[in-house]
């Protein structure tokens, strides 16, 4: 088969003709609006920012008064566009910063404009190419899946893809494209059902011609000849054959999974699970190889929630403690099912494995796994050292006995120390705790010999030791770890 190459000169002509209408999708007057809406569009839809702005800036109409906003009003005009908190909070940043460096006025030097609050590469790109004919191509969600597809780029990141895509198209074509490619994925080279059959690019297109695995969804597209009826890219009977070649254990389960849960990620692969997992957080890094081959979502706190609706699942796994409530309702309102563990106490890891297996298509592997659990904790004896769980430094904050981590002290037999939840303590609380063990997990803060030492000095007669966090902190996947590594200090 003939290398593919692009034909970049070629791609924009049909652009042009099949987008004639491509522009700013975000309604706005000048730049202080086009900032705000940007912001606001994160992890949103254009047409959600569009009924959300008119209010606001009738109220906002400026850098000025956004500066002197209550939050609480503030929060209640944006609330439909999610992550509401975060964003009121950087709007008031925005309008602040503007008033004290820039007298008021959006800056048009990337430098500056990159620095406000809430503004990355990403928004300064659309503020500048939109706002001050800068030429910029930002690369979103769609224009990250549609370059990859025409074999534009072969880059995993963002940045990568802009670098590539800058290279290959004349900077004055910058803007016009970036609109284009965004019509074009919205309409469609959709995520999930790319329309190949009707597109105005197919025979430039080595995914849809079926040359490549489709980089986005990791199958093979089926070639679709000019003419035929457009039919939801056949990706989805490709999709479900692919995936059952693949794991035909599980094929009663979801075939596309996204795991915004680390110790969960880590439970999939080992249940065999690894080739539905089509996405997972930056925190989910076991097995090591997951890196390279499962794309990112974005934090446990923050996932992306764009980059998860393009990846289609049709399973989002999450925790309550993990992962805020937000993060649930938004993908409610995507429409996108998703499973919330909650677990507290090491009986809830095995309430949660049977859960798991059950939604999962995975009984056998999970009842092994809770029955043997089960049977670990009936053979526990509570025994004693007063144990003080430290998770953080500057402040100090422990796991207190009602977390997972304090019930897993307790059902190691040791007894875990200090208020509930994850308090932050100061020194004269951790004297008051009067602890005979101390624990630093070398997660999620790095504790090490230094501050091993540095403990030591202030409690002479308690013992001091780093531990392995993921032990101790990572459930399911690793519960029975944490048992034998609390067990050996009774
Ligand atoms: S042929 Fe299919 S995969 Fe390629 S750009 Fe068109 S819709 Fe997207």
């Amino acid at each position: 088969m003939r290398a593919f190459r692009p034909v970049p000169r070629e791609l924009q002509a049909r652009l042009r003709a099949a987008y004639p209408d491509a522009r700013c999708a975000l309604d706005h007057r000048d730049p202080f609006q086009l900032v705000v809406a940007t912001i606001l569009s994160a992890q949103c839809t254009d047409a959600r920012v569009n009924l959300t702005t008119p209010a606001l800036f009738a109220r906002f109409p400026d850098a000025a008064s956004l500066a002197a906003a209550r939050t609480e009003e503030l929060e209640g005009l944006i609330k439909s566009t999610g992550f509401f908190r975060n964003k009121a909070k950087n709007l008031i940043g925005l309008g602040q910063a503007l008033m004290a460096k820039h007298g008021g006025r959006v800056p048009s030097d990337p430098t500056e404009l990159g620095a406000l609050p809430g503004v990355g590469q990403k928004t300064a790109n659309v503020v500048l190419a939109n706002a001050f004919g800068v030429p910029a191509l930002a690369v979103d969600t769609h224009i990250f899946r549609v370059a990859r597809r025409l074999g534009l780029s072969k880059a995993t990141t963002p940045e990568k893809v802009e670098a590539d895509l800058c290279r290959l198209f004349p900077r004055e074509d910058w803007i016009e494209l970036h609109h284009q490619l965004i019509f074009h994925g919205r309409r469609t080279c959709d995520a999930r059902r790319p329309a190949c059959a009707a597109c105005p690019l197919l025979d430039l297109c080595p995914t849809g011609l079926g040359q490549i695995k489709d980089p986005h969804l990791g199958v093979k597209l089926t070639a679709v000849p000019r003419g035929d009826t457009p039919r939801p890219a056949g990706a989805r009977g490709n999709l479900a054959s692919e995936a059952s070649r693949r794991s035909p254990r599980s094929v009663s389960g979801p075939q596309r999974i996204v795991s915004l849960v680390p110790s969960v990620t880590e439970l999939l692969v080992q249940w065999g699970l690894a080739a539905q997992l089509v996405g997972r957080t930056r925190y989910c890094i076991e097995p090591r190889w997951i890196r390279n081959t499962v794309p990112a979502v974005g934090g446990t706190k923050n996932p992306d929630l764009d980059c998860i609706r393009d990846l289609a699942p049709d399973l989002v796994i999450l925790e309550r403690d993990e992962n805020p409530k937000e993060v649930a309702e938004a993908l409610t309102a995507l429409g996108i099912p998703w499973l919330a563990l909650e677990i507290r106490t090491v009986k809830d890891c095995v309430r949660a494995l049977r859960q798991l297996g059950e939604r999962l298509g995975a009984v056998e592997a999970a009842e092994a796994r809770a029955s043997a659990l089960e049977t670990t904790l009936k053979g526990r004896r509570r025994r004693g050292l007063r144990t003080l769980a430290l998770i953080w430094k500057d402040p100090w904050m422990s796991a207190g006995p009602d977390t997972y981590v304090g019930d897993l002290l307790r059902s190691g037999g040791l007894v875990p120390l200090g208020p509930d939840r994850y308090p932050s303590l100061t020194d004269d609380d951790l004297a008051a705790l009067a602890p005979e063990l101390i624990l630093l997990p070398t997660e999620p803060y790095h504790f090490n010999r230094r501050h091993q030492a540095e403990l030591q000095k202030r409690f002479p007669g308690a013992e001091v030791r780093v531990v392995d966090g993921q032990a101790l902190t990572w459930y399911l996947s690793r519960t029975e770890q944490g048992l034998d590594l609390v067990q050996s200090f009774r």
